[in-house]
């Protein structure tokens, strides 16, 4: 099958012709349909070293955890009642299934998970990729494998607002308008936020952010981000999320925040960074990280995406096929107004 391979640090993916992944009994087979790149993928792909909490690639290694497609293959001992040509898309690890963890949806805090598209379980960027019976998920019939490669990215902002305990009407300020701050913008509107404002420093990502269900976007490159706010809102946002995750981008967000108020730092921040606590302190801000998802994350993304109540396809930007792939990849590590770009290995 063709896969787009890792080499090393900082060198560009490989498009290359490898075996195909060998199911285990509890597993299925799933042909690759639609994939997203995502930023965690740029950044391992550039990791040297331990230092900063990601274990670096090894050579032949495939990413990709933002996929759905078709069922090829099924274990024999699956659990689930899957078929052959049933859609699906899949929680991004295979796990044991058995543990509180795994029960509860949280499959990612396994004593026995492995990452798919991190080490030696192979991602989908690929024509097909391992999935297990068990963190497998249907795609109804309203979801087509576009949307189906979003459920991924939107179920990170939903487990990321869902930690925000939103209230009907409040006001919220999201950090940074990269896929994770337009999932997060999604969500703030669909429950119920009167403001839901984005700031960037690349202004041309701030019209995507309003098709994601922004109310207004501030170009933090030329306006003062809580000045610009207060015009719009009245006061300051009683909720703040860090969508960035670089050096800086918490305290910011912790600046722009308001007596009591709420910070959710969903942006994953791999450097060491320095804020000065004080400022939450005086301001008995409540800070909550954030990672990843639930299983109950990817259902009710599924549900929304199902019934016309989200959409989200806003943030594609781009679709490729393995030609371009490596190319669009390289392209992202450079900020621009590209946001969520899809491969798929049957476009022309
Ligand atoms: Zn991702
Ligand atoms: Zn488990």
């Amino acid at each position: 099958m063709r896969a787009a391979v890792f080499e090393a640090p900082g060198r560009p993916l490989v498009v290359a012709d490898v075996d195909a992944p060998q199911p285990e009994p509890t597993d299925l087979l799933v042909k690759v349909k639609s994939c997203g790149i995502c930023g965690t993928d740029l950044h391992l792909s550039a990791v040297t070293d331990r230092s900063g909490g990601m274990a670096p690639l090894s050579r032949g290694a495939i990413m990709g955890h933002e996929f759905c497609g078709e069922v090829v293959e099924v274990g024999c001992h699956a659990p689930g009642d899957w078929h052959e040509g049933d859609r699906i898309c899949a929680l991004p690890y295979i796990a044991c299934g058995r543990c509180l963890d795994c029960l509860a949806g949280r499959g990612h805090r396994c004593q026995s998970v492995q990452f798919g598209g991190m080490g030696k379980l192979g991602g989908a960027y690929a024509d097909y990729v391992r999935v297990g019976g068990a963190e497998a998920l249907a795609l109804p019939n309203g979801v087509d494998y576009r949307r189906g490669a979003l459920v991924e990215p939107l179920a990170v902002g939903l487990h990321a607002v869902r930690a925000a305990n939103l209230r009907p009407g409040d006001a919220a300020l999201i950090v940074g308008g990269g896929p994770i701050g337009l999932a997060v913008a999604l969500w703030c509107r669909f429950f119920g936020a009167r403001h839901v404002v984005v700031s960037d420093l690349l202004s041309g990502r701030l019209g995507k952010a309003a098709a994601m269900g922004a109310t207004n976007g501030i170009d933090a490159s030329k306006e003062n981000v809580i000045g610009r706010y207060k015009q719009i809102a009245g006061r300051r946002p009683d909720v703040v999320f860090d969508c960035v995750g670089v050096p800086g981008s918490q305290q910011l967000a912790m600046d722009y925040a308001p007596l009591n108020g709420r910070l959710i730092v969903a942006g994953v921040c791999m450097r060491p960074d320095n804020v000065m606590p004080v400022k939450a302190i005086t301001k008995e801000l409540s800070v909550r990280y954030v990672y990843m998802y639930e299983r109950r994350d990817f259902e009710l993304t599924l549900e929304m995406l199902d019934t016309g109540r989200i959409d989200g396809s806003a943030m594609i930007t781009d679709v490729v096929g393995f030609e371009a792939f490596s190319a669009a990849f390289e392209g992202l590590k450079t900020p621009s107004d590209q946001c969520k770009i899809l491969l798929e290995p049957e476009h022309p």
